[in-house]
């Protein structure tokens, strides 16, 4: 009896010893523990054992039951833990893979030029003021100081809806709508997008953007149109920047001048971004024409005031170093990243 269960328990642990699957335990246990299995069948022979012997192969059938049982949870547990170490070979992360990036947006270099004009002139007391992008010719031109076949309007010839009509070639217009309104005061900018009709080059563009300031006051001089550019440039350009101005011609300005900064590349003393000279033109500006003021219902004799447009693109182009007013509108991402 003794012999026969060695070598049931022999087997049994030979068996799993070579099992490499949970499925074969299984089998192995319903074969040696299993109600119709060989150590079951051995203690349904217990009938042929001598009474005083039972006790003592009884045992001997449950210290093998209690090894075979310990192997097979041993073998189990060890099949189990190597099964999960190959899933986790297969499913490992590989942390020097590259990560899927977000892409966020920001802003156009356009948007981030105006901003910072606003941010400026709105700390100088002006509000912003928008207006229509599809104007009459009346506020456009007329109202402006520039009549019918005045030569300016060769300059600043845009798209036409009608006779009376057309896309504002300036944000003046938006000064004039302010005007007319008749609240004194006024300091303010006008930003928007304008419209002349030009051929695409490096410079020029059909659409482009403009910010205008107005300010009508009593006493308002060129002192005050002076100083208040000077401080403009500064703000944009950094606090060692001075100012220039030229005598110049605008309709709707008397006097008028344009204005030049110091270049903020070589501080004056001449580079190859300033083209030797020292000195980048910024922006056209002049005391409002007294018969502007009239066409507005302001009366000149009492009040007076100064107006200077800016290009908005202009602005973008020296403050990035962009030489070419196209990559603006081109919508090229790798362009538009550096920003
Ligand atoms: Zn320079």
């Amino acid at each position: 009896m003794k012999d026969q269960l060695d070598k049931i328990r022999e087997d049994a642990l030979k068996q799993i010893e070579a099992s490499d699957a949970l499925e074969k335990l299984n089998e192995i246990r319903v074969a040696y523990l299993g109600k119709k299995g060989e150590l079951t069948s051995v203690l349904k022979s217990m009938k042929d054992v001598p009474p005083e012997e039972r006790p003592k192969v009884g045992q001997m059938v449950n210290d093998a039951r209690a090894i075979i049982e310990n192997r097979l949870e041993e073998a189990k547990a060890s099949l189990a833990k190597k099964a999960r170490e190959e899933q986790m070979k297969r499913e490992v992360i590989d942390v020097t893979l590259p990560a899927k990036r977000n892409n966020v947006g920001h802003s156009h270099p356009n948007t981030i030029a105006l901003e910072e004009v606003e941010r400026i002139f709105v700390g100088m007391g002006y509000e912003v003021v928008e207006g229509p992008e599809v104007e009459y010719d009346l506020y456009n031109f007329e109202k402006l100081n520039i009549p019918k076949n005045h030569p300016a309007r060769d300059e600043q010839d845009t798209f036409y809806i009608n006779d009376s009509i057309v896309l504002r070639s300036q944000t003046s217009p938006v000064q004039v709508r302010t005007m007319e309104q008749g609240k004194l005061p006024i300091r303010m900018i006008a930003p928007g997008r304008v419209f002349r009709s030009d051929e695409v080059d490096a410079t020029h563009s059909p659409s482009f953007h403009q910010i205008e300031g107005l300010v009508i006051d009593k006493n308002i001089t060129f002192a005050d149109l002076k100083g208040t550019l000077a401080e403009f440039a500064k703000e944009l350009f950094g606090p060692e920047t001075k100012v220039k101005f030229r005598p110049h011609h605008f309709p709707f300005t008397e006097p008028s001048a344009e204005v030049d900064v110091t270049c903020f590349k070589c501080g004056g003393s001449g580079c190859r971004f300033c083209k030797g000279s020292g000195w980048i033109e910024i922006l056209g500006c002049g005391m409002v024409h007294p018969n502007v003021l009239r066409m507005s219902g302001i009366d000149p004799d009492e009040y007076s005031g100064f107006a200077f447009g800016v290009g908005l693109e202009r602005i973008a182009l020296l403050k990035y170093e962009i030489d070419d007013m196209r990559l603006l509108y081109e919508n090229d991402i790798r362009f538009l990243r550096q920003f």
